[in-house]
């Protein structure tokens, strides 16, 4: 077993009581429990509407559908992500269009690269909160505005980050969130969609469930006997145990958001004495209003990555890596004719970056071994290149 493993999803005795009262309760989905979470989270993005859904590239999906993506549409997106932002967008009917990231130091969509992608088939942006730090969003939203495109966030990194304008998942045209396991607030599987759009968000719950006029619950409470289909929608709904469960982490995210940031700053504070290190995001807007999901590093060109996360593995650290580029993974090569050189610095940080240990609960003394692991990782290195 890992010594310090990348992440632990501690779920406690609330978690399980929440999601057995369900159980006994005899109504498993789309009730009460939904509701509330809806309006709770929609209560912490400060956004009007929030609509629970199956998970976050459920949430993407419908997004994108309700904005009206049609076959032909560009949706520029990032490539250091996870293929789910990208993947939603072919399921759209869409075709993304990759813009490269700001460089070493930010990790996010780069406005600039965002604006010279912009062609007359483009529909709309889809950025992503990379490791739960803020894109610019004021930038993005001038630039979306003067071209007359949507605004989309993928925040599934990025619940309870936030902006000085205000929360992720509030600052573009549509958010949205997952609660996969390894996500700051979890249910196993889940995800959520926000907006101050009513139009918007009529159109993700219709979509939602296949499209029908009236729900389960209102049939069983003698509000309907019968329903119409006014759209080909889809099964993207939540459960209740699953809703229950997110309502009990939602009510600690504040808290174990607070936690992981103070740990990202034992680590940018030991990693600021070890050369050839550097992370990301080191100050400014998207670093004070960060919900740190990810805490990762970059290694200087020419270290050797495999050798340095070996050697962590060798002391009992679990490693990860946030992300291979997408454009260059194999479907996107066959069928979007990625091809290597084309988002120099996505592929130069992808290639680079190493993700550390990060949960609530893991402690100072944890962090301290995983930064003497680094150094350890390091020094054998220089020691090897001088042999
Ligand atoms: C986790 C994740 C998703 C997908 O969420 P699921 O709930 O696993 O479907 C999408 N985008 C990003 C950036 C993610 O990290």
């Amino acid at each position: 077993m890992w010594k310090v493993p990348l992440f632990d999803c501690s779920l406690g005795a609330e978690e399980k009581q929440a999601v057995l009262e369900v159980l006994d309760s005899g109504w498993l989905t789309m009730g009460a429990n939904t509701r509330a979470l809806e309006e709770e989270f929609a209560r912490l993005c400060g956004a009007r509407q929030a609509i629970a859904v199956a998970s976050g590239t459920a949430a993407l999906h419908l997004a994108l559908l309700a904005i009206g993506i049609e076959p032909g549409d560009e949706v520029i997106v990032p490539s250091l992500t996870f293929s789910a932002t990208a993947n939603a967008v072919i399921h759209a009917g869409g075709r993304p269009v990759f813009a490269d990231i700001g460089g070493d130091h930010d990790l996010n969509i780069d406005p600039e690269a965002v604006e010279a992608a912009i062609t007359t088939r483009t529909r709309a942006i889809l950025v992503v909160h990379y490791g739960g730090y803020p894109c610019d969003m004021p930038v993005l939203r001038r630039i979306a505005d003067r071209h007359g495109l949507r605004l989309i966030e993928d925040a599934a990194h990025a619940p309870g980050a936030r902006l000085p304008e205000g929360a992720c998942g509030a600052l573009g045209d549509v958010g949205c969130f997952s609660f996969y396991s390894n996500k700051n607030m979890t249910c196993g599987e889940g995800g959520m969609v926000t907006t101050d759009d009513e139009a918007l968000a009529a159109t993700v719950r219709l979509l939602r469930s296949h499209g029908m006029t009236t729900s389960a619950l209102d049939r069983h409470q003698g509000r309907s006997s019968s329903y119409e289909i006014v759209a080909a929608g889809l099964n993207y709904r939540i459960d209740e145990m699953r809703a229950a469960l997110a309502r009990v982490q939602l009510g600690r995210l504040v808290e174990r958001n607070a936690e992981r940031k103070r740990l990202d700053a034992l680590y940018r504070e030991g990693v600021a004495g070890i050369d050839g290190l550097g992370m990301p995001f080191a100050s400014g807007p998207a670093h004070d209003g960060s919900c740190c999901h990810v805490s990762g590093v970059l290694l200087d060109p020419g270290l050797d990555v495999e050798a340095f996360r070996t050697s962590l593995r060798e002391d009992g650290i679990q490693t990860s890596h946030h992300y291979p580029a997408v454009h260059l993974l194999h479907w996107y090569r066959e069928h979007m004719d990625g091809r290597e050189g084309t988002l120099p610095r996505t592929e130069s940080a992808s290639l680079r970056q190493v993700t550390l240990p990060l949960y609530p609960g893991m402690g100072a003394d944890r962090v301290a071994l995983v930064i003497d692991g680094m150094k350890r990782a390091i020094a054998r290195q220089t020691v090897a290149e001088r042999a």
